[in-house]
């Protein structure tokens, strides 16, 4: 019995649309509660190839609502993309799956759109969906968006063509830019409900367009509202119809900050590092494991991750200028 058989029997799936799904690529950016759920019925579906993009370690406080990480994820600092990858390797072993331990920035965002047939937002803040929205359309790359706190969730599909654009809906960022660090709550559930929809918007994007209707899917648990909102396109739209791409063309500002949750010290270094020079450089001295695009160091009192694109996650030390004077040691030639 074919696995997908329960798929195929849907009218508007069949058997065309599992071959559909075998021969696609999605991005899913961001691995946090919406991308463990979205990617997990991805893979279980059949897709051919998933991109896994998000540059943060599991901590705690994630086990209650990303499904993909258990206890064990904790035992060493974990990138989430490695253990998301090893956790849907063991799901479906026929699609293919990067993990890119990275941030989605305007330096990569055009490269890694123009490699896929769809993107999924499942980051966590505003920047980086005005981005996605001015890669996608530049790309002409459908794609859904997907947020969600507290107890309520929501989700847009943007199909190729559509008639309106993230930034017709949002307009601006509300209140500037998200601070590092701050954590509302989520009840668990509501993460999953949202990356499962925005799973099933994917899915049908793929195999069958015609059945999307770009429309805002709002929902909240504790109130018991479920609706959806027709979208408009705004006629002085700077990026669907001005054609103007300020988030893709901008740079991006990065600042060191501790994250509480996971004890962590998040650095950003000046340029990409050549990973290969430095653990043979530091092999002697340290336990490192290569993590693919990120090396972790173990040292006597700390726990460094460092990424490809310049960036450092430094666990078991008190603030950023510890662990700024850490990896001036771990870095000096
Ligand atoms: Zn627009």
């Amino acid at each position: 019995m074919d696995r997908y058989a329960r798929h195929v029997t849907l009218p508007w799936f069949g058997a065309e649309g599992a071959k559909k799904l075998q021969k696609s690529s999605v991005l899913v950016i961001g691995c946090g509660g919406t991308g463990c759920a979205c990617s997990s019925f991805l893979v279980r579906a059949g897709l051919g190839t998933i991109l896994l993009i998000d540059r943060d370690v599991v901590s705690l406080t994630d086990l209650h609502r990303q499904t993909l990480y258990e206890e064990a994820d904790l035992d060493r600092l974990s990138m989430k993309v490695n253990s998301a990858m090893g956790a849907l390797s063991r799901v479906n072993h026929e699609t293919e799956i990067e993990a890119i331990p990275a941030e989605f920035g305007p330096e990569n965002a055009g490269a890694l759109v123009e490699r896929v047939d769809l993107v999924v937002d499942c980051s966590d803040n505003f920047e980086t969906r005005m981005l996605i929205n001015d890669a996608c359309l530049r790309y002409s790359t459908p794609w859904v968006h997907g947020a969600c706190t507290g107890t309520s969730g929501i989700v847009i599909p943007f199909p190729r063509g559509g008639k309106a654009c993230y930034r017709c809906v949002v307009g601006h960022i509300p209140g500037g830019a998200t601070p590092p660090g701050a954590a509302p709550g989520i009840l668990g559930p509501v993460a999953g409900v949202t990356g499962a929809l925005e799973a099933a918007e994917a899915i049908k994007m793929l195999v069958a367009p015609r059945e999307v209707r770009p429309r805002i899917i709002y929902f909240d648990s504790l109130s018991y509202t479920y609706e959806t909102i027709e979208v408009r396109r705004k006629e002085n739209c700077p990026a669907c119809v001005g054609g103007r791409y300020d988030f893709l063309s901008g740079g991006l500002s990065r600042r060191a900050f501790m994250d509480p949750e996971s004890g962590t010290a998040h650095i950003p270094l000046s340029g990409p590092l050549d990973l290969e020079a430095i653990r043979k450089r530091l092999t002697p001295t340290y336990t490192i494991e290569d993590l693919g695009r990120a090396l972790l160091i173990v040292t006597r009192e700390a726990e460094v991750i460092l990424l490809a694109d310049g960036a450092a996650i430094v666990r078991g030390v008190g603030d950023p200028e510890q662990a700024g004077c850490l990896l001036d040691t771990l870095l000096e030639d």
